[in-house]
């Protein structure tokens, strides 16, 4: 069987390590925000080269305390992608303000500045652009926008730790940026954790206090808050990955590029690389009118493979009512013929073989 994501391989490189902490962790039985979390919140800042970096339960929940920051609430329009996980829009439900979705670039997957600027109305507050599947979105233009419009931007980094643009990480341009830690990510954790960036020092003191119940200061309460924490044992995962994540991505990206090389003769459309930054591969998506015959014949060899994402969420039932004809006429195409294959940086160049000589007995047969 070969997997989406190889974890086991993966964990071995690093188990002792890991081990080591944990035991350490559960000698000194400092279990909520205790010092790996706060080491942990060091290293992720100095790495993504923002001045806060603050630790939470999940990638959701990392979206959502980002727009607490931020003041977006009821009757505010944030734009962003339908091209995306549920849990982009569910974070702006969650704060009572309405998803806007704007359509997608064809080639790169991510919403482009022009399809943005159209959706702007007069109750627009917020942009939150996904950096899909590893490739930063259009930060620069999407960032001036925002500027002309007096918008908040915040990003969905969830897919795109390490990613970045002339040097600057993705998560370091907009006002705030979520993290996830869900164990296939980039950067992934031993269950559910999230982190949320941010250069204000304003923002970052209303992130740290909605995470842990509205209270700065333990048994006074300012606003009602959730718990929202990053657990000290995913921390010391993090801490461990962390320090191996920019050699983890450039696997990524060694096997994208030897999948997109050893597929160029096929009738299909492998990721393209718009240039402006640097695609960390959280995903190796293609385009193919015969997906579903290709998809069948690797399920039939035990390669596994996905459609991320199926159904865009414009025409998931749970946004019906705010989607009332709503077309994208991109988005929906390319949800149609998407498919995705292993990728992770464990992948060797013979697997990344073996799986492209199935899709060409497919295509060339
Ligand atoms: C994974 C993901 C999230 C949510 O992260 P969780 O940690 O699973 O809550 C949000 N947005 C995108 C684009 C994701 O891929």
């Amino acid at each position: 069987m070969i997997p989406m994501v190889n974890l086991k391989a993966q964990y071995a490189e690093i188990k002792d390590e890991i081990e080591r902490g944990f035991a350490e962790t559960i000698e000194n039985c400092s279990f909520i925000l205790g010092p790996n979390v706060q080491a942990f919140e060091k290293e992720a800042a100095d790495y993504l080269g923002v001045k806060h970096a603050i630790g939470c339960a999940s990638g959701t929940d990392a979206l959502h305390l980002a727009l607490l920051a931020e003041g977006i609430g009821p009757g505010d329009e944030v734009i962003t992608s339908a091209f995306t996980f549920i849990a982009t829009a569910e974070a702006i439900k969650y704060v009572g303000a309405t998803p806007v979705f704007v359509d997608i670039d064809a080639q790169t997957f991510n919403i482009s500045a022009e399809n943005i600027a159209q959706a702007i109305t007069a109750r627009t507050r917020a942009v939150m652009p996904v950096h899909l599947f590893g490739q930063p979105a259009d930060l620069p233009a999407i960032k001036a926008l925002c500027e002309k419009h007096n918008l908040k931007l915040i990003e969905d980094c969830a897919q795109s730790f390490g990613a970045s643009i002339d040097g600057r990480q993705t998560g370091s341009f907009g006002h705030a940026a979520g993290f996830s830690f869900f164990p296939s990510k980039n950067l992934g954790c031993f269950g559910d954790g999230g982190l949320v960036t941010t250069n204000s020092d304003a923002a970052a003191d209303k992130i740290k206090q909605y995470r842990n119940h509205g209270s700065s200061v333990r048994y006074y309460h300012e606003v009602v808050g959730y718990n929202s924490r990053l657990d000290e044992l995913q921390a010391v995962v993090l801490r461990t990955k962390l320090k191996r994540i920019d050699q983890y991505n450039a696997a990524r990206r060694h096997a994208a590029h030897l999948y997109s090389e050893l597929m160029a003769d096929l009738n299909l459309t492998t990721p393209h690389e718009d240039g402006l930054g640097i695609h960390v591969y959280h995903q190796y998506t293609l385009l193919s009118d015969r997906r579903d015959e290709v998809m069948k014949a690797l399920q039939d060899r035990r390669i596994a493979c996905a459609v991320y994402y199926p159904v865009p969420l414009h025409q998931q039932n749970v946004f019906k009512a705010d989607c009332a004809g709503v077309s994208l006429p991109v988005t929906e195409d390319v949800a149609a013929r998407c498919f995705s294959l292993p990728i992770c940086s464990a992948l060797s160049d013979d697997t990344v073989q073996e799986i492209v000589g199935v899709i060409r007995g497919v295509l060339t047969a």
